[in-house]
């Protein structure tokens, strides 16, 4: 054996510190399995299910198999199939419920984005690779992004989707904050339908006022009611920009600003945006 290498080998039938060492070993608790940690995320707002606030999930790797099924849903090309199936395949657990297309669809935005980040590191890991050009001096610059540098907004009430906005003549209007189901249908109908901003907008309040109230204290039902996008049409310039706002200044997840990166060669920084493509290296 080679004396240098540092690995000595000791029989223990002959080496009596290596039997005492075993017998040492075999008298300790056998350690636990870990439990797999890094498969866990924390949601930036969470669910409320039956008066619990759940506030974590369970992503996985994804595999072939799942690669497949997202090839095919991208071929739709509706990135919201895409990212659906995605969220789908990469994500086991909503708190301790199985993650149906119905509780993930209930998801804020913002924690199905935090979802894409995790099914992104428990597939390939944390470091995302990119060659950007420097605006300072025009040099390419290869750059390791750490997907934990990415500041996330969190909510400051946890498992709380719903709020109240005030709006003009005593009117108060009931909101929820814009979920996966809701992105998806406006942004489909927008591609499908051509909609202006405005004609989207119309379409993603019907969608998140739940409801009206008087200021006599009648309430008038508005998502999921036919006549919720006639109401939201009717709602003056100044108490939809409210609501929107608001749906703005509650949005919680990943920030999309991007993260800052500074050129070696010329001190420049700029923002790198991370692109769903970017994370699963799909381009
Ligand atoms: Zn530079």
């Amino acid at each position: 054996m080679d004396q240098n290498s540092g690995i000595h080998y000791r029989n223990p039938v002959t080496d009596p510190t290596a039997a005492a060492e075993i017998r040492r070993a075999l008298e300790d608790p056998m350690p636990q399995p870990e439990p797999p940690t890094d498969d866990v995320v924390e949601l930036a707002c969470g669910l409320t299910l039956d008066g619990q606030v759940v506030r974590t999930a369970r992503v996985r790797e994804l595999t072939g198999a799942d690669e497949e099924a997202i090839s095919r849903a991208a071929l739709s090309s509706a990135p919201e199939a895409f990212v659906s199936t995605l969220l789908e395949r990469g994500t086991a657990f909503i708190g301790d419920r199985p993650a149906t297309q119905d509780l993930l669809n209930q998801l804020v935005v913002g924690d199905r984005d935090i979802l894409l980040l995790g099914i992104r590191k428990a597939t390939y890991g944390d470091k995302l690779t990119y060659e950007l050009t420097c605006q300072g001096c025009k040099q390419k610059l290869g750059v390791t992004v750490g997907l934990e540098e990415i500041p996330i907004t969190k909510s400051p009430e946890p498992g709380v989707t719903e709020f109240v906005v005030s709006l003009r003549r005593g009117v108060t209007a009931q909101v929820r904050m814009i979920r996966g189901k809701d992105q998806n249908e406006v942004v489909a109908a927008t591609r499908d339908k051509d909609l202006t901003v405005a004609e989207a907008d119309t379409l993603l309040l019907a969608r998140t006022v739940i409801s009206l109230t008087g200021p006599t204290g009648n309430v008038r039902p508005v998502a999921g009611h036919p006549t919720a996008e006639s109401a939201m049409r009717e709602m003056g310039l100044a108490d939809r920009a409210a609501i929107l706002d608001e749906l703005r200044t509650r949005r919680v997840g990943p920030d999309e600003e991007g993260v800052p990166i500074t050129c070696a060669g010329c001190g420049h920084e700029q923002k790198v945006q991370v692109t769903l493509a970017a994370l699963f290296r799909w381009n």
